[in-house]
């Protein structure tokens, strides 16, 4: 009698990393790599459509200050809410964080049955608390270079890319909670080469 292999589930991996260290840069190059990525910025925004129930309850706590000329949310009113005032991030937290953790353990049992490793990109993970992945893969990058980027590339005030630094968990208790850490204080070349080696090590796991 031949015994019947138990069918494997996929590798979930974490991937986090401070804001603007190169954590959409590294998930896009683990999907080249044939991973699967569940990506909670995407969420958020996705649950902040005029409509949906992360936009409602948000207005519903800040009114329509938070509110751009089209009816949509304007993210800089928010933040400038929220980063300045930790009572405020906390309310936000509390709105987000439940219906984000919802849709990530739905696509997770989406993927559940496939073979491709799962990505889990989350900003906040390890704040989170999530205990029952395979491993966490930490984006570094030191801070100055983080708010360097943010204002070069992605128009943030230097204000307010130091105000989101600020409000993290700090870089050392991060890596802490690594169990794979990506080097991104170099170049983009570097950073490829980086994931090359991550995605050796996630294979590794499976073996
Ligand atoms: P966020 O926290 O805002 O979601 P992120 O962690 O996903 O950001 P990316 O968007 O991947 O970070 O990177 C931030 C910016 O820095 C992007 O414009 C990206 O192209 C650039 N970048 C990432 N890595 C490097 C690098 N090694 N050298 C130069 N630029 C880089």
């Amino acid at each position: 009698m031949t015994v019947k292999e138990l069918p494997q589930e996929p590798l979930e991996i974490g991937l986090t990393g401070g804001i603007g260290s190169g954590k959409s840069t590294v998930s896009a190059g683990l999907k080249d790599r044939g991973a699967v990525v569940i990506d909670a910025d995407v969420i958020v925004r996705e649950l902040q459509e005029p409509g949906k129930p992360v936009f409602e309850k948000m207005v519903k706590r800040w009114g329509e200050k938070i509110l751009s000329a089209e009816g949509g949310l304007n993210r800089q009113a928010v933040a400038d809410i929220v980063f300045k005032d930790t009572d405020e991030l906390l309310a936000l937290n509390e709105i987000v964080h439940p219906l984000v953790r919802e849709e990530i353990a739905r696509l997770r049992d989406q993927y559940a049955s496939g073979t491709a490793p799962i990505i889990l990109d989350i900003p906040l993970l390890v704040e989170s608390g999530y205990e029952d992945l395979d491993g966490i893969i930490v984006v570094d990058l030191m801070s100055e270079e983080a708010v360097r980027r943010l204002v070069a590339y992605r128009g943030f005030s230097e204000e307010d890319a130091n105000n989101r630094i600020s409000n993290q968990v700090i870089r050392e208790e991060r890596i802490e909670k690594a169990d794979f850490v990506i080097d991104n204080n170099a170049d983009l070349v570097s950073l490829g080469e980086e994931i090359d080696r991550a995605w050796n090590w996630i294979e590794g796991l499976s073996t």
